[in-house]
């Protein structure tokens, strides 16, 4: 990591009204989460037995709650378990703490399905989770648009145990359910949850005036984050262990996610 480019970093965040961090899956890796393969959010690590690294893009397709119910439910029931099980890092509360010196405060784009944000005391009204997340499950059909919070769902669950009869349903039509997140040519997510976040950060974005974006582990597989990240008039500070280049106004700063901030945390301190 080059100095004068934590040191421009910092300045940009010191002078910023309003931060947006921007959050991929290398984010989430260092809070110990598996490592992603795939790009859905998906963990190989997390099969059900028997199946291999090949059979992940059939369990990141949107039909795959029904061509393969239980494979489907035992593995995403295990992330369900894993994502709870890990405790966001230090870098979350460092960007909170950032956040809080600036006028507008925070406003959190991420494709993470883990639900991290909200686990590090983030506030549920500044979050885009622009794939869904985990927390929420909804009907796999499905027969409405209802979604309902996951809550304990698979905490003292035997995954690999899990059958028809013990998979969870639809409340309303019976049906199987399934979680609130966006798979691969998935036309049954349900996105009412995510389409009212992103209203929210249109209305928030209106007097920010001048907005750092700090993205974090973003991919260029499903670019969605940094799209997002590229679309806001501001400085971009591009955090990635190997896709750190920045086009335009912005620095791109190569490292694990934790590190960096870190880095950038030792810089801001030194007011
Ligand atoms: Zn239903």
């Amino acid at each position: 990591m080059d100095t004068t480019d934590i040191q421009r970093a910092a300045d940009w965040i010191r002078h910023a009204d309003a931060i947006i961090i921007a959050a991929g899956a290398g984010m989430s890796v260092d809070s110990g989460l598996p490592d992603f393969r795939g790009t859905a959010g998906l963990w190989t690590s997390l099969l059900p037995t028997g199946m291999t690294e090949r059979d992940v893009g059939s369990l990141t397709q949107g039909d795959c709650f029904e061509k393969k119910p239980v494979d489907a439910w035992q593995f995403y029931g295990r992330a369900l378990q894993v994502c709870r099980q890990c405790t966001p890092h230090a870098g979350y509360a460092m960007l909170r703490r950032w956040a809080e010196r600036t006028r507008y405060g925070a406003f959190v784009f991420t494709s993470n399905v883990d639900g991290h944000f909200q686990a590090a005391g983030y506030d549920e009204s500044r979050i885009v989770e622009c794939h869904g997340t985990l927390n929420f499950m909804q009907c796999g059909e499905p027969c409405c648009d209802g979604i309902w919070a996951s809550g304990s769902l698979m905490d003292d669950v035997d995954v690999d145990a899990l059958s028809p009869s013990t998979m969870p349903r639809c409340p309303q039509c019976g049906h199987l359910s399934r979680p609130n997140f966006l798979l691969f040519d998935d036309n049954r997510w349900v996105e009412t949850r995510t389409s009212a976040q992103w209203e929210r950060l249109r209305i928030w974005l209106r007097p920010v005036q001048r907005p750092v974006v700090i993205e974090l582990g973003a991919g260029t597989a499903v670019p969605s984050v940094r799209m997002f990240a590229e679309s806001i008039r501001g400085p971009l500070i591009r955090i990635n262990l190997d896709e750190s280049e920045v086009t335009g106004d912005g620095v791109g700063l190569r490292g694990a996610a934790l590190d960096v901030l870190t880095a950038i945390d030792a810089a801001l301190a030194q007011d």
